[in-house]
């Protein structure tokens, strides 16, 4: 892998890879642009086979963070770090401080939190070391589990796609299927079903299953056929990829709005949706709550009032999104990625007006 030349053509701006051979910690963490402010993205820990593979993840997933930072808003970069490790095996307190030793000597230009394989125990542990780490829990002055803050900016994301295809931002009788039934969906369904949405949820477990039964939402056994049920949404909230070829014809929806991250298997999915006619309300740009919340940890101390106000903006970003897709005849999907370069490059010509001689 010619790391220079994927960095050049990628726009990334840092690669720094963490060794401490005591304490067993192997990482990288990717530092794609700080062009808004210091890159926030989190601590994934997972035994790619190679390590090709483990710089691979890291690089795509610290560009995500840029998309994302930028597109709601946020005075933040993005990054994330890899540890290349099996989270059920090989991690421990001591590699964690050490993973956060290497963050403080970064001296704020990359801030994590918790991600796949990380948990709120580990952000601890890398807090003795380093002040750059944000998701702490309550307890400690953090925003603790983001989910309720994702499920309500999904929420209100949601309002703005059925103003503009259903005619009303009222959910009330508006018909959602919803894949994967876990934290986020749980505080979604939640608003949903205040507001007198109807219910229909598939989930692979049947914990979650007994759960959504108990709110009153008709359940749909076999997951595979969620993609067949009759909606006006279909939110997707288990895993990445659900929206490809094999299903793509099989939706019977108006709306595409969940919580997973990479809902389109490839960017050419989301062209398909936009030729069906299906609005796409790009995942990055719905579930932004999360992040949002914990940028209300940085600087300053915690309030989650200030912080849920400023996920309701999420709104307006879903808006912003629609109209450059309607103003530029471009998918949704491209339309985000639009919203976030465009925040980018003006802040950089910006910074080159103060600069200039
Ligand atoms: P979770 O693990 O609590 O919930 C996921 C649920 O999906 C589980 O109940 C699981 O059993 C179910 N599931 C898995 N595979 C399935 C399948 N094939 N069919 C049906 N159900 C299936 O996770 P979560 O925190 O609720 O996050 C859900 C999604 O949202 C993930 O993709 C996550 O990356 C994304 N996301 C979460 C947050 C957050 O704040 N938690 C923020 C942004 C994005």
């Amino acid at each position: 892998m010619e790391i220079v030349e994927v960095m050049e053509s990628g726009d990334y701006e840092q690669l720094v890879v963490v060794v401490d051979k005591d304490a067993g910690l192997k990482a990288f963490i990717a530092i794609h642009d700080t062009t808004l402010g210091p890159a926030l993205g989190g601590c994934r820990i997972w035994p790619h086979p190679t390590e090709e593979a483990a710089l691979t993840d890291a690089l795509r997933l610290s560009r995500a963070m840029t998309y994302k930072n930028a597109a709601a808003g946020l005075n933040l970069g993005g990054g994330k770090a890899l540890i290349w490790a099996d989270p059920r095996t090989d991690k421990h307190e001591g590699m964690m401080r050490a993973f956060g030793q290497f963050l403080e000597g970064l001296g704020g230009r990359y801030i994590t939190t918790e991600d796949v394989g990380s948990s709120p125990e580990d952000l601890v542990a890398i807090s003795q070391a380093t002040s750059h780490v944000v998701g702490l829990p309550r307890n400690l002055g953090g925003s603790g589990d983001p989910s309720n803050a994702t499920g309500f900016g999904i929420y209100r994301g949601m309002k703005v796609a059925t103003r503009q295809v259903l005619g009303t931002d009222s959910l009330k009788d508006v018909s959602i299927a919803i894949q994967g039934f876990g934290k986020v969906a749980g505080y979604l369904a939640d608003h949903l079903l205040k507001e007198g949405a109807r219910l229909t949820v598939t989930d692979i477990n049947p914990d979650a299953l007994a759960r959504a039964r108990a709110l009153g939402c008709t359940i749909v056994e076999d997951p595979d056929t969620i993609y067949d049920v009759p909606s006006d949404i279909f939110a997707p909230c288990a895993l990445g990829g659900s929206i490809n070829p094999d299903t793509i014809d099989r939706l019977q929806c108006k709306i595409v709005a969940g919580s997973a991250n990479n809902q389109l298997l490839t960017p050419e999915n989301g062209e398909v949706l936009w030729e069906k006619g299906v609005l796409y309300v790009p995942d990055y740009v719905l579930n932004a709550g999360g992040v949002i919340n914990l940028s209300y940890e940085i600087g300053r101390p915690y309030q989650e009032d200030a912080a849920m106000e400023r996920v309701a903006g999420i709104a307006d970003s879903v808006e912003k999104v629609m109209s450059i897709s309607k103003d530029e005849n471009i998918s949704t999907a491209n339309a985000a990625n639009r919203l976030a370069e465009m925040r980018i490059k003006s802040v950089r010509r910006a910074k080159g007006i103060y600069l200039a001689p």
